[in-house]
């Protein structure tokens, strides 16, 4: 089992620090990115003029706003035995909203003007939002919201599953019930099945992860459990293209042989800016690399594609697998608002204690 502090934060403070390694290079190709950084491509976090730090996106905002939903409903559940975690991330995902815009969709959420989380300065600021999340949540009025079955638009953008791995944390006991939550907090601003199933099969991961599998058996029953869902085929196929290319790879090949068999096969599984691509980029990144955070991590971003929702995900899913002590120790130090990972991977961990 790791369902203790050090994997709780290693799963938010993995997803913030390659949200923060890909954050610069999110729209530059690889050659683009090497003639900025030099032929390894980039491998430092770059550092805010103002304030020092290596800032986080859209990726690591939102995975905190579900964090706190995923809290608040825990403490109604408790104490008035009120169970609506999907809600709950919803009026989350609306404190986002109003990060980024400054106004409720409906000024009936200005309740939720109290929630904690709301005081932290940093996440007032907009970090390449994606183009679904705020104009789609700007129209969520009267309480109602994107679901499965009566989906909100046809997007099928990375948004979604970028956003899911604290739904993995909360549910670990119940790898089932991470993978329906999962995907339903992707619904509730993405319509399409290929961008919140792939949030239902990370969910799923890490939730299997923190109960002690491995990468590979934790994929294994996400992909089982995904057949269940209506629209699984594209996630199911990027999913099961990643792991067979990872596992295909040649061994014997140098470094730099290596170096470029990675990008054919990252070029081979797409672009990311998708649901199901993104999902499947970090699960081959992660399993190239399942004991090396800091090279899967290089792997992650650099690419053509979608260098800080890729590395997100690939830390999310590696910071569960490793802990936070595998995290290099300096990227820790450097990101944006590590003091509130921490906070958030802790205060998890004591809701699901009090359960026991
Ligand atoms: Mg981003």
């Amino acid at each position: 089992m790791k369902n203790s502090k050090d994997y709780y934060r290693g799963c938010l403070l993995g997803g913030a620090v390659g949200d923060a390694l890909g954050y610069p290079v999110e729209m530059l190709s690889n050659e683009e990115i090497q003639n900025s950084y030099g032929e390894k491509g980039i491998r430092r976090l770059v550092l805010d003029s103002t304030s020092g730090k290596a800032l986080i996106s859209d990726d690591t905002q939102m995975t905190t706003f579900t964090v706190d939903g995923l809290l608040w409903a825990d403490s109604r559940a408790k104490e008035r035995g009120i169970y609506g975690y999907t809600p709950c991330i919803f009026y989350a995902y609306q404190k986002w909203l109003y990060t980024q815009t400054g106004y409720f969709a409906d000024k009936n959420y200005e309740f939720l003007l109290k929630g904690e989380v709301l005081e932290w300065e940093e996440l007032y600021t907009q970090r390449g939002p994606g183009r679904t999340s705020i104009p789609t949540l700007a129209g969520c009025i009267n309480g109602k919201y994107g679901t499965m079955t009566n989906r909100i638009n046809g997007s099928k953008g990375s948004g979604a599953v970028m956003r899911a791995a604290p739904v993995g944390l909360y549910f670990y006991d119940d790898s089932k019930m991470a993978f329906k939550i999962g995907c339903e907090s992707g619904a509730i601003t993405h319509g399409h099945p290929s961008a919140y199933l792939p949030a239902g099969v990370l969910a799923y991961v890490i939730a299997e992860i923190i109960s002690g599998a491995n990468l590979e058996s934790a994929l294994a029953g996400a992909l089982e459990e995904l057949q269940r869902y209506e629209g699984f085929q594209e996630t199911l196929e990027a999913v099961t293209r990643a792991v067979s290319l990872a596992k295909s790879q040649d061994q014997t090949l140098g470094k730099s042989d290596q170096a470029a068999a990675d990008l054919l096969d990252i070029a081979a599984i797409g672009g990311g800016w998708t649901g199901e691509e993104a999902l499947a980029l970090a699960v081959y990144c992660a399993m190239r690399y399942p004991n090396d955070f800091e090279s899967a991590m290089y792997l992650a971003v650099n690419h053509d594609g979608n260098s800080d929702t890729v590395a997100a995900i690939c830390g999310n899913i590696l910071g569960a697998y490793l802990g936070s002590m595998e995290i290099p120790f300096k990227w820790i130090l450097q990101v944006e608002l590590a003091d509130l990972m921490v906070h958030g991977a802790d205060k998890m961990i004591r809701a699901l204690q009090e359960e026991e």
